[in-house]
C-alpha cells in the first residue's frame, strides 16, 4: 500500500516571491531532496512560508503550523544553500525544529542547478560549513538532471 507523507516547505525570504517552480517539478519528478520519497508514495504540501527575513523570525512559529496540518517533515528550499551568501542559520533553524517540533527536517527541496554548483565549487563557504554533508541529498544529485534543473 502506498504511504502518504505531508511535508511544510521553508523558502529563503530573499526569494519570497519565488513561484516555486523549480520545487514543484521536483517534487513530481522525485528530484533533488525530494528523491528521498518512493515514485509510488504520495507526498502531501501542508505548509509554505518563507523564513520572514534574516535572521528567521518565522522559524519559530510557522513549523506549529505546518505540524498542526499533520507536516512530519520540513524541507529548507535549495535557494538557503545556493544563494549568495548561503543562509548562515540552516544548522540552528535545522536544530531548533528537530529539537522543539520533534519533526524530520531535510535540507533542500529542488536539486542545485549546475550553474549555481559551478560558482560555488570555487568558494570556500560550503566546504567550511559542512553544507556537502549537511545537504547531502542535493549533494548527491547528478549532473545531468542538475544541468536540467538550471
Ligand atoms: S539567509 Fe537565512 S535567515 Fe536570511 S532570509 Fe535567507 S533563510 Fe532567512
Amino acid at each position: 500500500m502506498s504511504k502518504i507523507t505531508k511535508i511544510g516547505i521553508l523558502i529563503c525570504d530573499r526569494y519570497r516571491s519565488c513561484g516555486g517552480g523549480k520545487c514543484f517539478r521536483a517534487l513530481r519528478e522525485r528530484h533533488g531532496a525530494f528523491s528521498i520519497y518512493p515514485a509510488e508514495d504520495s507526498v502531501e504540501i501542508v505548509g509554505y512560508s518563507s523564513c520572514g527575513g534574516c535572521p528567521g523570525g518565522n522559524i519559530e512559529y510557522v513549523p506549529a503550523e505546518m505540524k498542526k496540518n499533520g507536516a512530519e517533515v520540513v524541507h529548507f528550499a535549495t535557494g538557503l544553500v545556493v544563494g549568495y551568501p548561503p543562509c548562515p542559520n540552516i544548522r540552528r533553524f535545522k536544530t531548533f525544529l528537530e529539537t522543539v517540533y520533534g519533526l524530520r527536517v531535510v535540507v533542500g527541496t529542488h536539486p542545485i542547478p549546475q550553474k549555481y554548483m559551478d560558482a560555488h565549487e570555487q568558494l570556500p563557504f560550503w566546504k567550511e560549513s559542512g553544507m556537502m554533508e549537511i545537504a547531502g541529498e542535493l549533494m548527491k544529485e547528478s549532473r545531468e538532471i542538475k544541468t536540467a534543473f538550471n
